[in-house]
């Protein structure tokens, strides 16, 4: 007899555990609250311009290669991948530093901003290099049981690096503030200031510098689309339209989920979902983690989101474009220690169109604009739409050209969308910060400490949040479901 999974979500990390567990010989059903899969990395398609409303950076392509190489499949076998170059841009008030897509060109890039960067640029790469490797190898395929997981010989050696921090480490390297922002850029997808990530996390840097920045054509979604086509090859059924209302518990064992009104039962039950959401389909006497638990931790910011489709090609610009023209240290004071909608804040444009013509009708653009924003803030339509005004004329002015009048399309997403969407606590972007007390045995389980047979995999729980980790949270948790079920 087949043992039967139910997973609440279809995000990357249920879409990993589901096929890794149908594949280990579980009957695997998926229930989506939403009418399409993909959970934060769903995709709009409107009058011929397609946006992935979520992720939109592809990095570390060899987590995405081992993951489809676990199932004797390659990434070719679903989707078109391109290395970006360059990789990305990034405007500044008074200069522009352009990624390109190899360690020559950045060096060359580095030099022209502070004269003997480029060699200490190489020797930050190698050794971000060597945290590379022992992160991938010895470290995110840890389920996060115990802290002992994180002792070996390797980790041994590198124990001040997480004491340290990125913050420190990058400015000890170099001293022009432009070369500063562009390496603590990385690990802002960990969702922490840079001096609240340890510095071994230059592993980052690596991924960014090092592997380089990818598109999968068609989009982001194409991903979605593969892991699902996979799961469902391998015989996984997926439900979308189906809310989960409540974990079933019997005698400390989950026994089932009703959806819809509906009860199915099933041997174990794994939620995608947002942790502390998930929990809350439990009565208060099963959850582990108290509210207190929660107001506590450091969240990934939030975000305001703009799809736009503008009716020409725009000018000055590259696939990704990121706008530190504004303090860095003020905006981050805004997200994470007075949280508020921030005085001038960062943002990020997204134009998959630059590279990819089947993003947008032809002599058109897809615009993706993201402003982090501390989660939980009130959010507003007047709100939303004075930080539009105030972003499209820095844009405008840094790309030095009129756009406003070319918008034919334009939506919003903010927090008050990813609570109704996602579940998401306080509407974060991307769940929890890998802080180091937010770090592998530190982080919200996989598996329950008061329930049995129930499981938990995502961006708030190991090893964090992003995609590539998403995919890991996936495999982990099926490993242990498997060991569970010997
Ligand atoms: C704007 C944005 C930009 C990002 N950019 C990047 C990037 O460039 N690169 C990168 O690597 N990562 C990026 N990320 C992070 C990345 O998208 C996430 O880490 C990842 O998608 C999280 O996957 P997940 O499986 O943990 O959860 P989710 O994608 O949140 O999936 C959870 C699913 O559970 C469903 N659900 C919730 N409650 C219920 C219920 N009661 N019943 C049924 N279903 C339910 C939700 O609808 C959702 O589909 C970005 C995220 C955002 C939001």
């Amino acid at each position: 007899m087949h043992k039967t999974v139910n997973i609440i979500g279809s995000g990357f990390s249920s879409l990993s555990a589901a096929c890794y567990l149908a594949r280990s010989g579980f009957k695997v059903n998926i229930y989506e609250k939403n009418d399409t899969i993909g959970g934060r990395a769903r995709q709009i398609k409107k009058n011929g311009f397609t946006f992935d409303i979520g992720p939109s950076w592809y990095w570390m392509p060899d987590i995405f290669d081992s993951f489809f190489a676990d199932f004797n499949k390659t990434t070719k076998t679903y989707y078109e991948l391109e290395k970006l170059n360059p990789a990305y841009k990034i405007f500044f008030e008074d200069d522009v530093i352009t990624v390109g897509d190899c360690m020559d060109k950045i060096c060359n890039e580095f030099e022209r901003i502070e004269s003997g960067s480029a060699k200490s640029l190489r020797k930050f790469i190698a050794a971000a290099q060597e945290n590379y490797s022992i992160a991938i190898n010895k470290i995110v395929l840890r389920p996060g049981l115990s802290p002992f997981e994180l002792v070996t010989k390797e980790t041994v050696l590198k124990v001040d690096q997480f004491f340290k921090t990125i913050h420190g480490e990058v400015r000890r390297n170099f001293k022009n503030p432009k070369l500063i922002a562009t390496l603590e850029f990385p690990v802002l997808f960990l969702g922490a200031k840079p001096s609240k990530t340890p510095s071994f996390y230059s592993f980052m840097n690596f991924a960014d510098f090092g592997l380089g920045t990818w598109h999968p054509k068609g989009g982001m979604y194409m991903v979605v689309k593969a892991m699902s086509s996979l799961a469902q090859e391998l015989g996984v059924s997926i439900h979308t339209n189906a809310q989960v209302e409540n974990i079933q518990v019997e005698n400390g064992h989950a026994i089932g989920i009703k959806v819809n009104g509906v009860f199915h039962k099933c041997d174990f039950v794994l939620s995608g979902a947002d942790y502390h959401h998930s929990e809350t389909l439990l009565e208060k006497q099963h959850r582990q983690y108290s509210e207190k638990f929660w107001t506590k931790k450091t969240f990934a910011p939030s975000s305001l989101l703009f799809y736009v489709g503008f009716d020409k090609k725009l000018k000055n610009i590259e696939h990704h474009n990121l706008f530190f023209d504004t303090d860095f240290e003020i905006h981050a004071q805004e997200i994470y220690d007075t949280p508020k909608w921030p005085s001038d804040p960062l943002f990020y444009a997204n134009f998959p169109s630059v590279t990819d013509s089947t993003m947008s009708p032809k002599g058109c653009e897809t615009g993706f604009f993201l402003i982090p924003i501390a989660p939980g803030l009130e959010d507003t339509q007047a709100l939303r739409a004075q930080y539009f005004d105030l972003m499209i004329h820095r844009f405008q002015k840094r790309t030095k050209q009129q756009v406003e009048n070319n918008i034919i399309f334009k939506e919003s997403f903010c927090v008050n969308d990813f609570i109704e969407e996602y579940n998401s606590y306080k509407g974060n972007a991307y769940g929890m910060a890998n802080t180091l007390s937010q770090t592998a045995f530190l982080r919200p389980k996989l598996k329950s400490k008061k329930v049995k047979r129930l499981f938990f995999t995502g961006q708030l729980t190991v090893p964090g949040p992003g995609v590539p980790p998403s995919m890991i949270s996936g495999k982990l948790v099926s490993e242990l479901i498997t060991k569970e079920n010997k």
